[in-house]
């Protein structure tokens, strides 16, 4: 493999909204900044195929919005990151119309039936609405000197004792190894929805993000709860034993991951010099999230990630990437290119990988069931070693189902620990919300052996200290925005 080197102050992995607008922050600090992206520039992310709509909260109504998230998360958000996004909210998306973006007020009536809310609405071409959000901050971002490295799979995060140094990516056009020397890092690598059989989120949607940072460190937050699309009578039918299971996971979809990398306030890991912004980021939204959030918290923690990164950056010294962990990297995927074509083709690898977690850890819940999905994506985790590639693009599926196993692995770990149902996780045996036993987050980070080690951490209830009525489901109508 022929091998490029790169440097830069921030490396920022994701070129949906989070990722953008972490990049303007940056590079308007007077960093040097590359954003990495193994999807082009014209290929839909998340951020591109919004349904539409973003967060509006009126300067005078923070507290009330910030009620509302809380509420909507039956509790579990960390109520400090989710005031962070209340109170910046309302200040970050007008702002957007700063870069030329087009928006207007309107009421959203695609949330709870009889519901409706004022959002901001993005008009554009149907199925590309986010356009109107990604193109002129790309534009903005490339502008002021930010680098664009569009087909660059990143592929694992590079450290040094306890900090995040860069990265090394495989450049998807000539299958070169990049190794990018980065003072800080953002990831902004949207959720995990692609890890199921059955989701409305475009290709690539993998949760690579979740696995990088769980690799290098960093800890993962509510990860059980994953937004599956279903209308309020399925989940009641579902519930109540009168539904078919069967039919309803024909039909199903995961739509958006609520949990992620575990952040403070300055959307920084457990990691040092690594930060994280948008859907890969957990703690803010609890069990399940208002519509119009996920809009609001890529331009909230987008913003708020670029700002601390680049003030950790001005701070370091230059990186120099640790040569063991490089060759590491080159010497698996030179094993996995030799199989080549003899070698187990990868997506035959991914299919079983989602079919698993869809039928074991998706939308339908149990004990029984959650262990099985466990072993079986342990089995599957041993036989990566068949897979071959015969070019880049299919080292890229190689890897991102390797990383699929490991966060489908901290999911259903997840998944089980939670016994109880809330928000957006669904325990068929156990039916019901219990906040005698679990007003509280788990937060799940890599032993030494490379498993899961578990851990729940009461719910950090600051502002709204005793909870009210908590829900199963979400604030969903049929409309997911
Ligand atoms: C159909 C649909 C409709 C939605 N509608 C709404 C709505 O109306 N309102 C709302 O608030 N929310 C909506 N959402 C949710 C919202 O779109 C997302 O949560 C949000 O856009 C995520 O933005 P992001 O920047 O975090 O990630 P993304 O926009 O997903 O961008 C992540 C980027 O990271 C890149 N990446 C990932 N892994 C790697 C890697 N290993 N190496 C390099 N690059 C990598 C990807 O290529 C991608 O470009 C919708 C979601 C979907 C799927």
């Amino acid at each position: 493999m022929k091998r490029r080197r790169l440097a830069t102050d921030v490396l920022v992995v994701g070129n949906g909204g989070a990722g953008l607008r972490a990049a303007v922050e940056a590079v308007e600090r007077g960093c040097e900044v590359i954003v990495a992206s193994k999807i082009g520039a014209d290929r839909p992310n998340s951020t591109a195929v919004i349904a539409g709509w973003g967060a509006y909260c009126r300067p005078e109504d923070v507290e009330g919005y910030f009620g509302a998230v809380v509420e909507e998360g039956n509790y579990l958000s960390d109520q400090e990151l989710a005031w962070s996004y209340a109170s910046e909210v309302a200040e970050r998306m007008p702002e957007l119309r700063r870069f030329g973006v087009e928006m207007r007020l309107e009421e959203c009536t695609l949330e709870r039936p009889g519901t409706a809310r004022e959002m901001w609405y993005f008009p554009g071409p149907r199925g590309r609405l986010g356009d109107a959000i990604r193109a002129p901050l790309r534009e903005a971002a490339e502008k002021m000197g930010a680098g664009m490295l569009s087909g660059t799979f990143i592929n694992r995060l590079l450290t040094s004792g306890s900090s995040v140094v860069g990265a090394t990516a495989v450049d998807l056009a000539t299958g070169d190894l990049v190794v990018i020397a980065a003072k800080t890092v953002i990831l902004a690598t949207g959720g995990a929805s692609g890890v199921y059989a059955r989701q409305n989120n475009p290709a690539g949607t993998t949760g690579d993000g979740y696995a990088l940072a769980y690799r290098a460190g960093a800890e993962l937050v509510d990860m059980e709860f994953d937004t599956f699309m279903m209308s309020h009578e399925e989940l009641k039918a579902l519930f109540d034993g009168s539904g078919d299971e069967e039919k309803m996971l024909k039909t199903a979809g995961a739509h958006y991951s609520c949990g992620g990398v575990r952040v403070d306030l300055n959307r920084r890991s457990a990691v040092e010099g690594l930060y994280a912004a948008g859907e890969v980021t957990g703690g803010s939204f609890g069990s399940a999230r208002l519509g119009g959030s996920a809009v609001g918290d890529i331009m909230v923690s987008g913003r708020l990630a670029g700002a601390s990164a680049a003030e950790a950056a001005a701070g370091r010294d230059e990186t120099s990437p640790d040569e063991e962990q490089i060759r590491e990297e080159e010497e698996k995927l030179a094993r996995i290119l030799d199989k080549g074509g003899e070698g187990m083709p990868p997506s035959a690898l991914r299919d079983e990988v989602r079919r698993v977690m869809w039928r074991k850890v998706g939308p339908v819940r149990r004990d029984a069931g959650l262990r099985e999905g466990i072993e079986e994506l342990g089995a599957l985790r041993s036989r990566m070693t068949e897979v071959g590639a015969r070019g880049p693009r299919e080292m890229r599926d190689a890897v991102e189902t390797e990383l699929m196993l490991e966060v489908g692995e901290v999911i259903a770990t997840a998944a089980l620990e939670r016994r109880e149902s809330r928000g957006t996780h669904w325990r068929l045996d156990y039916r019901e919300p219990n906040n005698d036993e679990w007003l509280k987050n788990i937060v799940i980070a890599r032993g030494p052996d490379g498993g899961p080690v578990v851990r729940t951490a009461p719910a950090r209830m600051t502002r709204i200290t005793s909870p009210g009525p908590c829900r199963v489901g979400g604030a969903w109508a049929g409309g997911y925005v």
